[in-house]
């Protein structure tokens, strides 16, 4: 029988088991963490009963994610709970930009831009499972459908300044900024406008959800279909030293790939591996909050997520401080309300609030302040109702799980070059070069995000090399 050992049981980790798993292979599961999961972890911080998402909140590329549709993963008790509102994206004055997973309601709301907001996105919403196939699908493959690949690559490539000059009012501006900010990138940079056309996207057409209990729920799911085809897992193991199988995947940074396997991989995968760059980092507050946020935008009360840095201009000029190692003043913040879809995860009226700071690569300082300041700008009483508040800078999020390397929560920087490449250029560059080794994290095509498509495609590599 095949033997293979998964090193990290991350969303990617566990896709990868999953598929050894059911292809017949002997696979073990190897997790430095006393819990599974990686990056889709949830935990009682600070209020007993009240439960927060340690990393991962929305589930915008899990709901898409063609493998995880393919698993009926509600089998194992994985349920998806949407918002009444995907994003909201306040200004000052009580004013914001909103995002319904409705595309009509959403250009509706967006005014005199309404309508190029909808010409933007319809074609895309519209095909959405046929693009979504394409994006992740192996990195080189005979496109099913090459027009619509090549016109959404085109725009993707784009800054997103480009694609917002579309429109004129702050609402749809800062909306799209939002979106664009999510790749960590000045908003001027090529591809982040890519990212702004997926978060959008996925958005109008599958919405953002929320797991039912956690996101931890995403990783019990896949590790119970594992151990249901006869795989283990094995926490509380951290991986130094080569596992001896005959597929060995690591789910982990290309840092801990050559730590552990440096000197069996050939030169031409060790030096891209070594020069591969961490991008900005996060500072995570996870508050108690009594009452809720008190926003002033309506909407905002709805939002599963909202999107905090007030106009275009405004995000943008944060995201290039922080990428210049900077802290701003008024840096971009996302929080996620998750509990207005699972309302289960509250206490009476004590409702965990889910918050991040874009902050530089491996940053020492305390955004908490920071965090609070733009919230209250846009919700004012905000700091009066919190009842308890658990911090974690770039140093603690890397201590509780390796891969945050700096605290970069992506798998590395998302410049054109690496978001496309990760980690090498290679038509397998999952492959690491050497018989039986891969590489299957968020370093990896499609790179960050809970999908568990990195795991699939590595996987299936190895079962193509190595068999079942
Ligand atoms: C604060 C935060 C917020 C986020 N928000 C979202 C969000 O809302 N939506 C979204 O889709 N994504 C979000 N992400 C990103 C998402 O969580 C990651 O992209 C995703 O989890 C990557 O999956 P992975 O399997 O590649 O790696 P990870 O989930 O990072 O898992 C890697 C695992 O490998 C283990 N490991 C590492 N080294 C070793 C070793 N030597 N031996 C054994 N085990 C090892 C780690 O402990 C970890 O469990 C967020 C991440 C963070 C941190």
């Amino acid at each position: 029988m095949t033997s293979a050992v998964v090193v990290g049981s991350g969303p990617n980790g566990l896709a990868a088991a999953v598929v050894l798993a059911r292809a017949g292979v002997d696979v073990t599961v190897l997790e430095a963490e006393d819990g599974i999961g990686g990056g889709t972890r949830s935990a009682e911080l600070n209020v007993p009963g009240v439960l927060h998402d340690i990393c991962s909140a929305t589930h915008p590329t899990g709901v898409a994610s063609p493998f995880f549709r393919s698993l009926d993963l509600e089998r194992h008790g994985l349920e998806w709970l949407w918002p009444q509102v995907e994003a909201a994206h306040p200004l000052d004055g009580g004013r914001a930009g909103v995002l319904f997973r409705d595309l009509d309601r959403t250009a509706e709301g967006l005014g005199a831009d309404g309508e190029a907001w909808r010409r933007l996105y319809a074609p895309l919403v519209r095909r959405s499972d046929e693009l979504i196939d394409e994006i992740f699908g192996p990195i080189v493959h005979v496109p099913r459908h090459p027009v619509l690949l090549a016109r959404f690559g085109l725009r993707a490539l784009q800054p997103a300044s480009w694609i917002a000059r579309r429109w004129e009012s702050d609402e749809a501006r800062a909306l799209f900024a939002g979106l664009a900010a999510h790749a960590s990138h000045p908003l001027s940079r090529p591809t982040t406008g890519g990212l702004g056309l997926m978060f959008g996207m996925t958005g109008h057409a599958y919405g953002w959800p929320v797991a039912k209990g956690g996101s931890v729920a995403i990783a019990n799911a896949l590790a119970a279909d594992v151990v249901e085809h006869g795989g283990r897992l094995e926490t509380g193991h951290r991986v130094t030293e080569m596992p001896q199988a005959d597929i060995v995947i690591f789910d982990t940074s290309p840092g801990t790939v050559l730590q552990v396997a440096g000197h069996l991989l050939p030169g031409r995968v060790r030096r891209p591996l070594r020069k591969w760059r961490t991008g900005p980092g996060v500072f995570k507050v996870d508050f108690a909050v009594e009452g809720g946020v008190p926003w002033a935008n309506d909407w905002a009360a709805q939002a599963g997520t909202v999107h905090l840095g007030g106009t275009f201009e405004e995000v943008d000029a944060a995201e290039r401080e922080v990428h210049a190692g900077r802290m701003p003043e008024r840096p971009f913040v996302l929080v996620c309300q998750q509990y207005l879809a699972d309302p289960g995860r509250s206490v009476g009226d004590v409702h965990p609030v889910w918050t991040y700071a874009h902050v530089p690569t491996g940053w020492t300082g305390d955004a908490t302040e920071a965090i609070i300041g733009q919230i209250e700008r846009f919700a004012p009483g905000f700091r009066d109702r919190v009842v308890a508040q658990t911090t974690s800078g770039p140093a603690q999020l890397e201590a509780h799980n390796a891969n945050y390397v700096g605290g970069d929560i992506g798998g590395g920087a998302n410049d054109p070059w690496q978001l496309v490449m990760r980690p090498r250029v290679s038509p397998n560059p999952y492959s690491l070069g050497a018989k039986g080794l891969y590489l299957c994290s968020a370093s990896t095509p499609p790179g960050g995000g809970v999908h568990g498509m990195g795991g699939f495609h590595a996987a299936t590599a190895a079962l193509a090399e190595i068999g079942g």
